[in-house]
């Protein structure tokens, strides 16, 4: 796919403010600085659509950019645990989960993961919600060229034997790095066929 238009609409806090446009949606989210402004970036060829932080604790905002004048890219804030104040029980942040609770557009998320670490339990967890909550996701590894091809199979072959144990299948992957221009036309290849499914549908 090629991207002819990305153009910032607005950043919410509250679900409910987010644009009403029934447009095909693709939210992409992960831990703070897993590379995902920079993915952003990558994918949309654009020097800054996404602002590339450095620093942790940037403003915990829904970003949505249209893309092509036909989909949107949601750029989400990074989860954590929310704090519950009596329960243990850990809880992602409450809007992020309204978030894919409420927006019928979301056709599919996107969870990245840097891909030099061990498979870490929030990120497990959080795939473990989207599952439980009916919500496709692919997995988007990052940051591939800190990485020799052997250690990326055998960081993926982690992450599917971590998974396989509660999946059936191993969610689609991608692996990427935005320093290095890799992954990019798969990732938009998917979201265009995506694209092109739902029309004929
Ligand atoms: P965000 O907080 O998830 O939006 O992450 P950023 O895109 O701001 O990136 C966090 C840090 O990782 C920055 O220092 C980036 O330069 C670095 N980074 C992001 N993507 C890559 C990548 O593909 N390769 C390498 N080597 N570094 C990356």
């Amino acid at each position: 796919m090629e991207i002819k238009s990305a153009e910032f609409v607005m950043s919410n806090s509250d679900v409910a403010k987010c644009p009403k446009n029934l447009i095909p949606e693709y939210a992409f989210i992960g831990r703070s600085n897993v590379g995902k402004s920079s993915l952003i970036n990558m994918l949309t060829s654009r020097k800054s659509l996404a602002k590339t932080s450095g620093r942790p604790g940037k403003t915990q905002l829904i970003n949505h950019f249209l893309i092509n004048k036909t989909w949107y890219l949601v750029d989400l804030p990074g989860y954590g645990y929310a704090k519950v104040s009596k329960s243990a029980k850990k809880t992602f942040q409450k809007f992020i989960t309204q978030y894919f609770n409420l927006r019928e557009q979301l056709v599919s998320a996107f969870v990245l993961v840097d891909i030099r670490h061990q498979p870490q339990p929030i990120d497990l967890e959080f795939m473990q919600w989207l599952g439980e909550n009916g919500i496709p996701f692919s997995i988007i590894f990052t940051k591939a060229d800190k990485l020799r091809p052997k250690a990326i199979e055998n960081h993926v072959e982690d992450y599917k034997n971590i998974l396989l144990e509660t999946w059936e299948e191993m969610p689609k992957y991608f692996i990427t790095s935005s320093s290095k221009d890799i992954g990019k036309e798969a990732v938009l290849k998917y979201i265009d066929d995506l694209n092109n499914n739902m029309k004929l549908d």
